[in-house]
């Protein structure tokens, strides 16, 4: 059993994947070919906003966006303390200061009324300055982007949604990766919709955004001239041969894998409702692209043993993350590592995620929860 079964989908989709990189290879268009502009054309229609810009991946991605907000040194960006490294990482490489919030317990996600308590915090220290607000759409769902919108209209911040585990969630029928300002996703091969390589996107409803994300991304082009610069930028573009693989990975994605990862998380929930594991959350109206099917341990339970048992067993599972942000090393000594994120703290100490993909027989799921099931009892 795998992880996450990329092998099994390729299997599966070998026929068109093979034509799309073959295409490539025969017109040897590798870089800006027409497959790149068909691709975003497509992943704007999905996600309903009107821009999206591919780039390189999903960390240049989010700092594209903080390029075109000209976010830098004295501000302060407001992020989970539950994320991966690139959230805060990017507002850091851009010279502002990373600040770090505590999540909601049952979401996974930025905890509202903890955000506005950091921002009034940052306000009465003076120091910094306001600037954006980067929600995650930690393991697939979509953050509290009502209430997130309202704290950034009244202190006036950007909001960016940091999609990369994200992209196929929605809430009340609208798009994730169509919430942010600016959003952002990745195309890592291992996230709702991946390639084979790196790869992300940002999407936006805003032209002048959209079009300082494109300059931003090719070296700082003055419109569609590479020879002539007019700002300084980085070189960050989605090559043709992942935008040919997205294609037919999309149609797969809206056709069928995005229903039946639901249907893996709802056998999952449904075998696990009485093993005394706190289980994955989703409020009413939302809907989760299953980046990860997380459970948290009673606080007793010996992690690492049962990650052992399970391996034993032929079963992986995996601990995201098991650091809070404000904890990781590169932040040591900054303001950065300055917060109060007892919740994080907990469930870097309980989190479990367990085998999730398209993929995944319903057998699989059983001898997965079988396993867990059999380890508790006997603990
Ligand atoms: C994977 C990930 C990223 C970074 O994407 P890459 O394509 O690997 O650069 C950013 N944010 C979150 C939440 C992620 O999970």
């Amino acid at each position: 059993m795998n992880f996450r079964d990329l092998q099994k989908q390729y299997e599966v989709l070998k026929p068109e994947v093979d034509k799309a990189i073959n295409d490539v290879l025969t017109s040897a268009r590798f870089i800006s070919g027409p497959q790149v502009k068909v691709l975003e054309e497509k992943l704007a229609e999905y996600v309903g906003v009107k821009h999206c810009i591919t780039c390189a991946n999903g960390t240049d991605a989010i700092t594209l966006a903080l390029m075109a907000w000209n976010v830098g040194e004295g501000d302060a960006v407001f992020v989970p303390d539950f994320t991966f490294f690139s959230s805060g990482e990017c507002p850091a490489f851009s010279g502002a200061t990373p600040i770090f919030v505590d999540v909601n317990e049952r979401t996974f996600n930025i905890d509202a009324d903890k955000l506005e308590q950091a921002i009034e915090k940052v306000l009465q220290e003076g120091v910094l300055k306001p600037k954006a607000v980067i929600a995650v759409d930690l393991f697939g769902l979509p953050a509290d982007y009502e209430k997130i919108g309202h704290i950034c209209a009244k202190y006036n911040l950007y909001l960016m949604e940091d999609g990369a585990q994200g992209f196929g969630g929605s809430i009340n029928g609208k798009m994730a990766c169509s919430f942010g300002d600016i959003s952002t996703t990745s195309f890592f091969p291992a996230k709702p919709l991946g390639c084979y390589g790196d790869g992300g996107a940002v999407f936006t409803d805003n032209d002048e955004w959209a079009e300082l994300i494109r300059s931003f991304a090719v070296h700082g082009k003055n419109g569609s001239d590479k020879y002539d610069n007019c700002r300084i930028g980085m070189n960050s573009r989605l090559d043709t041969i992942q935008a040919a693989v997205l294609i037919p990975k999309l149609q797969a994605f809206a056709d069928y894998e995005l229903v039946n990862v639901n249907k893996a998380a709802q056998l999952y929930s449904k075998k696990l409702a009485d093993s005394g594991l706190v289980l994955p959350y989703v409020p009413n109206g939302y809907v989760s692209s299953w980046a990860q099917y997380t459970v948290q341990l009673p606080d007793n339970t010996d992690r690492d043993k049962l990650i052992v048992y399970l391996k034993e067993n032929g079963v992986p599972s995996m601990v995201y993350y098991a650091r809070p942000m404000h904890k990781q090393g590169a932040f040591e000594n900054t303001r950065s590592a300055v917060a109060e994120c007892g919740i994080t703290e907990r469930l870097c100490g309980t989190v479990l995620s367990l085998p999730m993909h398209p993929y995944l027989e319903s057998e699989d799921i059983e001898k997965v929860c079988n396993c867990i099931l059999e380890f508790l009892n006997n603990e």
